[in-house]
């Protein structure tokens, strides 16, 4: 227990508890180092500092840039590619679920109104943007060469199952809603082809988050933050069982419509219920997946970086070769 500090008996206790982390005290930033918040250049402050621009304290930008398991990541083939594929899933998938939100919408106040017009000829766009988010989904198939077999083949299913959805959609939103109009007040046996074709896209929807889902896990676990849990994160789970409410509620309503007995208000409501309750968790969980995409996007595009290549030690005897930027 002998202090070497016997200099300065009167700080005797304090300083030998303050003394032990003097080597990390002096550890800097070595460059390339951008502030997390405001993109601010960190380089040569320490690592016990603040961002001068903004205040937001180094060791969060370390938090969030650096990755203890970094060497440990299969580096990515095209990872600018990766990460744009990333985005182009998820966004154009966004856009077309809230082209169709904003197509019932229209609807409604449509028949509100009681206005003789609709805009049911952007349907078109529902089919375009799937398509796009298909497109996207390559990025899942073989991003690196460490790359296990079974995800590349569920992503590589998942990819061919787009197409069989965007013809589903086409011919639902960009032709069939077009010649019968707004769907929800059309005639009975049009309205029942209609649920048809709404619990097959459905289905389809279901299996390609389920094949993809072991893809998007692997790119989302490159963010330490994701992986740790420090960020919330949309899972294709949780999107999943928001497909399955609203299928439950277009098979009811496939029920009631096959069986008039069982038709009632309380059925009706209940079905309703379900694909309205379905569509928005669709919608919210969807976004959600996008906000990571942009989120992720700067991590996959640069590898992660392990912490000795993000700092330096210096020596606290002021070395002279101390850049000072
Ligand atoms: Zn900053």
């Amino acid at each position: 227990m002998d202090d070497p500090q016997h200099d300065n008996p009167s700080a005797d206790n304090n300083l030998s508890a303050e003394n032990i982390p003097s080597a990390d005290l002096a550890a800097v930033l070595s460059g390339d180092l951008l502030c997390w918040s405001c993109k601010y250049d960190l380089t040569g402050l320490s690592v016990t500092g603040a961002c001068p621009e903004c205040g937001v304290p180094v060791r969060a930008t370390l938090l969030a840039i650096v990755d203890p398991n970094a060497s440990s990541f299969e580096p990515l083939k095209w990872p600018v590619l990766s990460a744009l594929g990333l985005l182009m899933w998820s966004g154009a998938a966004f856009i077309a679920i809230l082209v169709v939100a904003a197509l019932r919408a229209g609807d409604a106040v449509v028949s509100l109104l009681g206005v003789n017009t609709n805009f049911l000829q952007f349907g078109v766009l529902i089919p375009i943007f799937a398509g796009l988010s298909g497109l996207g989904t390559i990025a899942f198939i073989r991003p690196h060469k460490a790359i296990r077999t079974s995800t590349t083949i569920c992503s590589t299913v998942a990819a061919l199952l787009y197409a069989p959805l965007v013809y589903l959609l086409w011919n639902l939103h960009a032709r069939f809603d077009v010649v019968h109009g707004s769907p929800y007040f059309g005639d009975l046996l049009a309205v029942r082809e209609r649920v048809e074709k709404r619990i097959l896209i459905g289905l389809l929807i279901l299996c390609i988050a389920l094949l993809l889902r072991p893809a998007v896990r692997g790119f989302a676990a490159r963010s330490v933050l994701m992986r740790t849990g420090q960020l919330t994160r949309q899972t294709l789970l949780a999107f999943a069982a928001a497909v399955v409410i609203s299928l439950l509620g277009d098979i009811l309503h496939y029920l009631s419509l096959q069986w008039p007995a069982l038709e009632s208000v309380a059925l009706t409501t209940i079905w309703m219920a379900f694909v309205v309750i379905g569509s928005a968790m669709i919608a919210v969980g969807f976004g959600g997946m996008f906000w990571d995409s942009i989120r992720l996007y700067p991590v996959i595009r640069r590898k992660p970086r392990s912490l000795g290549e993000v700092i330096r030690k210096e020596s606290i005897s002021g070395s002279p070769e101390t850049q000072s930027q």
